[in-house]
């Protein structure tokens, strides 16, 4: 007794690879708009599906549609595969020479299938057409950001889709004969058929897992950002200033903290408007923020008052790296904005007897450095 019928496993395939198609529509809906190509893997897979389902169906339909449409759709689902990835990693894909190369094919498996029947030449044009596909979807599956499982996953599987027709190929000459109907050979592309749809199923599963790591990044993004400068906002500068108060105790490092407030900002919303305000506030955060190294934690508190972060840092070299943007932004670089200077204030912690006892103490007397920076004349750095 057959411990699985190969069609029905065929079909119970399809059927899970039309539900992935059902999700992957679902996430197109409600996803923001920059993740792109779910839309296209959900067409993708039903066509995919439905040439499977074709194939399958091989002398019961006429082979115009078991053959011939079956390698149009496939042909056409595995472009469209290749289309939503490009989209998916912000790239602009050109339809006109893949479609081009679409129709040429299945026009020559048309010509395999009537012109001059040969059932290897299809099998060997179809897979060398896979091996294409599924190596272009395995590279770019590999720079599909974020790099977690759902990468992993695609890139795998598009691997095996071309071990696999690179398998299909090899083992040609061995059941090499010209007869069509050779039953081994129908059972032989049954068993391929079910791999493939199998290999399909592993697609759309690791597509909707990149496309919701991607989702789940974009939202932390959200939620961790000041929406106008990408800076920090002040709660998850918090959670981040926590842990490094508490590595820093445990390490005995030192941990710095520079505030720094622009000076006179009032005076440039009411020359030049609230607008430009918001670019010199931008300005700052972006060359401040190219100051600094990685660790660095750099969080806009309100306004024009941005608090950083200096983990491993001690006084000289904070007072160092304040100076360093003090003297940055007295620099005019952006002649379109107008000329502006900003206030810094220094406090480190490292350990001292007489240090601030935890973080709030910290930028409290950063502050306090700030305050005595701007009555000190502005455009300085104090501590
Ligand atoms: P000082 O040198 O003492 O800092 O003088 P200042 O004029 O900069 O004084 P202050 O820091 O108190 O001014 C902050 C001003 O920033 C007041 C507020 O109208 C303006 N402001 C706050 N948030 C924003 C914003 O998001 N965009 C713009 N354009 N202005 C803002
Ligand atoms: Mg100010
Ligand atoms: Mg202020």
């Amino acid at each position: 007794m057959e411990l699985i019928n190969p069609r029905t496993f065929l079909i119970v395939a399809n059927l899970l690879g039309l539900l992935c198609a059902l999700v992957l529509w679902v996430q197109a809906k409600s996803f923001p708009a920059d993740i792109g190509g779910l839309r296209d893997w959900a067409r993708a897979v039903v066509l995919m599906g439905c040439a499977s389902g074709l194939a399958s169906l091989r002398g019961i339909l006429p082979d115009a549609f078991a053959i011939v449409l079956a390698a149009a759709l496939l042909l056409f689902g595995e472009l469209l595969l290749v289309i939503g990835l490009l989209r998916y990693t912000g790239r602009t894909p050109q339809w006109r020479p893949a479609l081009d190369a679409v129709l040429g094919l299945t026009l020559l498996v048309g010509w395999l299938t009537w012109g001059s029947p040969s059932y290897p030449g299809r099998i060997f044009i179809m897979s060398l057409a896979h091996i294409a596909f599924f190596s272009l979807g395995a590279w770019l599956a590999r720079q599909a950001k974020p790099a977690g499982f759902g990468s992993r996953l695609l890139a795998a599987t598009f691997v095996l889709g071309v071990i696999i027709a690179v398998l299909r190929i090899a083992t040609l000459s061995t059941d090499f004969s010209d007869a069509d109907e050779v039953f081994d050979r129908d059972l032989i592309q049954q068993v391929y058929l079910g791999a493939f749809s199998l290999g399909i199923l592993g697609l759309s599963i690791g597509f909707i897992l990149i496309a919701n790591e991607r989702l789940r990044d974009e939202l932390e993004y959200l939620a961790t950002r000041d929406p106008m400068t990408g800076a920090f906002n002040r709660r998850a500068f918090f959670a981040r200033a926590e842990v490094e108060w508490a590595r820093a105790a445990r390490s005995k490092r030192p941990l710095a903290a520079i505030a720094s407030d622009i000076d006179f900002f009032k005076k440039v919303n009411d020359t030049y408007g609230h607008h430009v305000g918001d670019l010199v506030i931008k300005d700052f955060a972006r060359r401040s923020g190219s100051m600094l190294r990685l660790p660095d934690i750099l969080a806009r508190f309100g306004g024009e008052e941005f608090v950083i972060l200096l983990p491993e840092t001690g006084l000289k070299d904070a007072c160092r790296v304040a100076e360093r943007i003090r003297q940055e932004i007295e620099k005019r670089k952006d002649k379109a904005l107008p000329p502006y200077t900003v206030s810094l204030g220094v406090a480190v912690a490292s350990g001292d007897e007489n240090d601030p006892a935890d973080l709030e103490a910290l930028l409290a007397q950063a502050d306090a450095a700030l305050y005595k920076a701007k009555q000190g004349g502005r455009n300085r750095v104090e501590r």
